[in-house]
């Protein structure tokens, strides 16, 4: 589909992918979740569903027969992404974690975005989560409508939210918070799409109106994605104006909760850590954002303390790709270089990113597992190869070994949507054109693409 800028985006384009109906696939491995890992066996989904993982010997002859061989790979479940702003793609490799990649870099560029480059800078997004195993995505980001079309187009499942700022963002005011609300009442009934609430963060929201979002999500019952103790700035903002820290700040608001996605939480003070324990809401590690800005979410208090946390990838101008795969083995590489002992294994990082990423998103409907009646998102990686062998343990080899040049296939809801290592739904090559014209142009829009030229980013 070509669109050209200033063209509308209709809704009727974003059809269904092919739909499977009752489909067994046998594999060497099949994980069912982080404990349970079956030989030989065969996975059956039905419809948009699991329906029962079986020895292939216990197959009656008539399904045998239905059987599609995937060979030498290991089945499981697929990878959420539990924060990532996919469109934000337009300046990699200019930031690289420096802290003025946010303020100067991202926001310079953001006021030239309109509701066609979001969607087509989406798209290259969501191919590279797709392609790193990732099956669902909680974003965060202006036009979140053209993020969602674009998701469901390829068919990536999506806890997305339209992103909030009353301060600072390129675009605030009461029409941003009619915006997101109107999002979430469009998608609400969409099976993939699973709209959120999202708030920028606690220095570029007013508490007034941090409090009717929050409020907003209690009612409907979705969850608050938002950034908390992101950066310096933001702490030495929230000081100087209300005397505490952005964590004080937010509990003192009542905003923070079991319902929270909280991305980041590592600029803090004495206290913030232990309120945010109480506070049960969801803090979010992004490892090689975190690496790159040398100041990382403190995993290991929280894994004392028995808190619940995540593991997203951000975007870039702290990372650069949405690869899960990358995100898990630096989320052990993260908690190492910080070690009060060996608190995170891989099988922890994996259970993370596969099962209570998803859970906590979707407030505890799916459990990101292999098991009967959960959606049927998952992947296959291919074990045959130099990267994946010797594979003595299936679970520390995903997270250890694996990238994403060996995931050869995806499944969202029961659909495919990576086959083969091809993209399904949509013409690749062609995205990744009209993406990179929709970047030139932002960026000659912006003034970037002479200071690019100058070397001011080299
Ligand atoms: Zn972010």
């Amino acid at each position: 589909m070509v669109l050209g800028r200033g063209s509308k985006l209709d809704p009727c384009q974003f059809q269904n992918l092919n739909s499977l109906p009752e489909n067994l696939f046998l594999a060497k491995y099949i994980v069912e979740d982080v404990k349970t890992i079956h030989e030989d066996s065969v996975l059956v989904i039905e419809n948009t569903n699991i329906k029962k993982i079986i020895k292939k010997s216990q197959l009656k002859p008539a399904e045998l027969e239905k059987i599609e061989d995937l060979g030498e790979v290991i089945l499981m479940p697929g990878l959420t992404n539990a924060h990532s702003h996919v469109a934000l793609n337009s300046v990699k490799g200019l930031g690289y974690g420096k802290a003025s990649a946010l303020y100067d870099v991202m926001w310079g560029v953001e006021p030239s975005l309109d509701e066609i480059s979001v969607y087509k800078l989406s798209l290259l997004g969501i191919i590279d989560a797709v392609r790193s195993g990732t099956t669902s995505i909680n974003d965060h980001y202006f036009f979140a409508d053209s993020v969602a079309k674009a998701a469901s187009q390829i068919g990536v499942r999506g806890f997305l939210g339209h992103t909030v700022m009353t301060e600072y963002g390129p675009w605030t005011g009461q029409e941003e918070i009619k915006k997101a609300k109107k999002f979430v009442d469009d998608w609400k009934s969409s099976k993939i799409i699973h709209p959120v609430i999202a708030p920028h963060e606690t220095s570029t929201v007013s508490p007034k109106v941090l409090v009717e979002l929050h409020k907003f999500a209690t009612d409907s019952n979705i969850p608050m994605h938002i950034h908390l103790a992101q950066t310096i700035k933001e702490m030495d903002y929230i000081k100087e104006k209300y005397k505490t820290s952005p964590i004080k700040h937010a509990a003192s608001l009542g905003i923070l909760d079991k319902r929270v996605i909280a991305a980041h939480c590592k600029v803090v003070e004495s206290g913030d850590l232990e309120i945010l324990a109480e506070s049960d809401c969801f803090p979010i590690l992004c490892p090689t954002t975190h690496g790159l800005s040398g100041k990382p979410m403190d995993t290991n208090f929280l894994t004392e303390n028995n808190v619940e946390w995540g593991i997203g990838t951000d975007c870039s101008g702290g990372n650069d790709d949405y690869d899960m795969l990358e995100e898990m083995r630096a989320a052990m590489l993260i908690n190492n270089t910080h070690s009060r002992g060996n608190l995170i294994t891989p099988k922890k990082v994996f259970d993370i990113s596969t099962r209570l990423n998803i859970m906590r998103l979707s407030l505890n409907k799916m459990n990101g597992t292999l098991t009967k009646g959960q959606p049927a998102d998952f992947i296959s990686v291919k074990i045959n190869n130099s990267r994946m062998q010797p594979l003595h343990d299936v679970v520390n080899n995903l997270v250890m070994c694996a990238s994403s040049r060996e995931v050869k296939d995806v499944f969202i809801n029961g659909k495919e949507v990576l086959r083969n290592d091809e993209i399904v739904a949509i013409d690749e090559e062609k995205a990744v054109f009209e993406g990179t014209v929709a970047i030139n142009k932002i960026f000659k829009d912006a003034g970037f693409s002479g200071r690019i030229k100058s070397g001011e980013f080299a």
